[in-house]
């Protein structure tokens, strides 16, 4: 993206950062430093204007929500992503960046971004939890072994966003636009790190 880096003057050569008001935040850590990533956690506005990328984990999106509101980083966040800086979401952070949330609790926003609508917890209490197989063609091959957690589904996607994986009935579960990258499952507790490692050259092409 020409010129992108001149919107961003400051954090564009930063550490990259992991959200980290609630969820499994410490597995992003050490995955991104294991990808030899200059990693800090993220909770307060200043940290999230020193960052040149973010991860933001599987948890609960509406803790999180509130948390990231009531700390004061929600606004600071909102700032970056609409600067051009990348951000991976998993599992409650592909809602936190999704710009339309279906099944939220009463008043649960997100901090957007995506032009995509995700349904919260689309598995039902049936399937609380599978794993699956996924054909992955931006990440080459082989197949993408996922494992999926009250996991949230793209339900529908936007013209800015591109499918990146899908479930054998065609249910989206990976997603891009532009620097975010959303994924329903868990790439942090599987070790393929090849979604950490796409977001790291998303960042890397910016700096
Ligand atoms: N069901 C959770 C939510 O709505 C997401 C679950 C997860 O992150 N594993 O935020």
């Amino acid at each position: 993206m020409a010129g992108s880096s001149q919107g961003d003057p400051v954090a564009a050569h930063g550490p990259v950062g992991v959200l980290a008001l609630q969820g499994d935040f410490r597995e992003h850590v050490s995955v991104l430093r294991g990808l030899g990533a200059d990693v800090v956690t993220v909770r307060r506005p200043e940290e999230a204007r020193s960052i040149s990328g973010l991860v933001i984990p599987g948890g609960e999106s509406s803790v999180m929500d509130k948390l990231s509101r009531s700390f004061g980083v929600a606004e600071a966040l909102q700032e970056r992503i609409a600067e051009g800086m990348p951000v991976y979401g998993t599992c409650a952070g592909l809602i936190m960046i999704a710009d339309r949330i279906l099944d939220g609790i009463r008043g649960q926003q997100s901090l957007g971004g995506l032009d995509v609508a995700v349904r919260r917890n689309a598995f039902g209490s049936q399937t609380d939890s599978f794993e699956a197989d996924l054909d992955v063609p931006a990440l080459g091959d082989p197949p993408m072994h996922a494992v999926f957690i009250r996991a949230p589904v793209v339900a529908e996607l936007g013209p800015e966003a591109t499918a990146l994986a899908s479930l054998a009935d065609g249910t989206v579960v990976a997603v891009e636009q532009g620097n975010l990258l959303g994924t329903s499952f868990h790439p942090e507790m599987t070790g393929d790190h090849r979604f950490h490692q796409y977001f790291l050259d998303k960042v890397a092409a910016r700096s």
